[in-house]
């Protein structure tokens, strides 16, 4: 499928990265009958963008940052399968992300996140619309909504902040309880005594099937697909000059760096210190039939969802903040599995396949959109960390304006990759 040692031609747009975000650029640079052709050193949408959630969550627009999430980190940090951990020889390399994501979390700052992602979001609905029918996607996506649960009244009234923030910004939700709740979702444990159902959260059939009809709708329409590790990108003569770790080079007339998690060094060279890190989340993927799912579930309070995919019911989420080099810890999609066995008791649990993948996050849970220091013509699109699939489309529009040097239809300030 990837051709090796192609040349670059030069009135082409190198895309570094053929995960969602990279896919999504390609082709929304082909609508303005650009020219792309994607550099991927290893399989087309095989990194994080392969086994997420499958949302388009675009109500999710409170920042991770949060007063909220600062109150239940001490909790969940104590267990080390719990929902948020931090292996502890991986803590004096992210202490100043953890200092950044704590002063993000400040209510001037919290509110400016939300402001942003809220925007981001508006456009992440509309874009993806588009895309998705002109795309011809639209039998991967499931209209069905997502169904948050709580286990206590305590629980549910501290989450109530964050529906009041989603109120003020138009988003529809209805809190549920009763009948109305085991109408939503039958079979739940009757541990779960309210739910918020928000109606406009789509997920997609399978994030990597939907990656891949993205890819061959690219590929049909001309873009060509090279294998690489990029190694570094510089600004050149009339365009840009991609290096690749085996020593080859080519020129582009234009670059967009969409590599997620792995980001950070092809942007230092340019002058870009961005604090990019890792949030590693787990999952089990079950096979079609282990639930009659009717849409996607949300147990806040454990930290993970579960989602009816064509290809099963995937189950987990969690966020371990270890880098890019420790080996998995599936131990924590076994723990997300058996408290879902719990919370769905019939949830049959055998014949599981285990995923980790790397969201790439910024400590204001906001992307890096915007062209680099050393030349207008390297522009980046990463660090979308929860949200990347969801968030795609809009990211895919926001470049290409850029590119096309024009101005946006939403203000790309909060998002400048010189913010920290
Ligand atoms: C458990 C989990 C659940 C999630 N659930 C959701 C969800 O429900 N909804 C949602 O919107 N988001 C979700 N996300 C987040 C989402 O998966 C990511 O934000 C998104 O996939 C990021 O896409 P990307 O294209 O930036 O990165 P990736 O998909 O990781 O793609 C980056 C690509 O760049 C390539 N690459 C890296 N470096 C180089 C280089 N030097 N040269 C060439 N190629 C390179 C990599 O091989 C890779 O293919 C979830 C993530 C996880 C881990």
């Amino acid at each position: 499928m990837i051709s090796t040692q192609d040349e670059i031609a030069q009135d082409e747009i190198a895309i570094v990265g053929a995960g969602i975000i990279g896919l999504a650029v390609a082709f929304h640079l082909q609508r303005e009958g650009r020219n792309v052709r994607l550099v991927e050193r290893g399989g087309v949408a095989e990194g994080a963008s392969y086994g997420n959630a499958g949302a388009f969550a675009f109500s999710d627009v409170l920042p991770l940052a949060s007063p909220g999430m600062l109150r239940k980190a001490p909790k969940w940090l104590l267990d080390p399968l719990g929902p948020l951990s931090i292996p502890p020889g991986y803590l004096p390399s992210i202490a100043p992300w953890l200092i950044r994501f704590w002063r993000a979390s400040l209510p001037d700052r919290y509110r400016a996140s939300i402001a942003a992602q809220c925007e981001l979001m508006r456009l992440s609905s509309r874009s993806m619309e588009n895309m998705v029918t002109r795309a011809g996607l639209t039998e991967h996506v499931r209209r069905d909504g997502n169904l948050q649960l709580y286990e206590s009244d305590a629980e549910f009234r501290a989450s109530l902040p964050g529906w009041e923030a989603r109120e003020q910004e138009g988003i529809p939700f209805e809190h549920v309880r009763g009948p109305c709740l085991a109408e939503l979702q039958p079979g739940l444990s009757t541990r779960f005594i309210i739910g918020s159902f928000t109606p406009h959260w789509q997920t997609v059939s399978d994030p990597y099937r939907f990656a891949l009809a993205l890819f061959d709708t690219v590929m049909a329409q001309g873009a060509r697909i090279v294998r690489g590790d990029v190694a570094a990108v510089t600004p050149a003569e009339g365009g840009v000059a991609l290096r690749l770790s085996d020593g080859t080079s080519s020129r582009a007339s234009a670059a967009v760096i969409a590599t997620g998690a792995w980001s950070r060094s092809l942007a230092e060279p340019l002058g870009d210190a961005i604090p990019l890190e890792t949030e590693r989340g787990y999952n089990t993927t079950l096979p079609p039939g282990a639930f009659e799912l009717h849409r996607q579930l949300t147990f806040g309070g454990h930290g993970f969802v579960i989602t009816p995919l064509s290809t099963g019911i995937r189950v987990g989420g969690a966020v371990e903040l270890g880098g890019l080099k420790r080996p998995p810890n599936f131990a924590r999609s076994e723990i997300m599995l058996k408290k879902a066995a719990a919370f769905l008791p019939g949830l049959k649990t055998e014949g599981g396949k285990q995923w980790m993948g790397f969201r790439p996050s910024l400590p204001d849970t906001l992307p890096v959109i915007g062209t680099s220091k050393a030349s207008n013509r390297i522009v980046y699109a990463f660090g979308h960390g929860h949200s990347g699939l969801t968030q795609s489309a809009a990211t895919a529009q926001l470049v290409t304006d850029l590119l096309a040097g024009r101005p946006s239809e939403i203000s790309l300030d909060p998002f400048r990759p010189d913010r920290f």
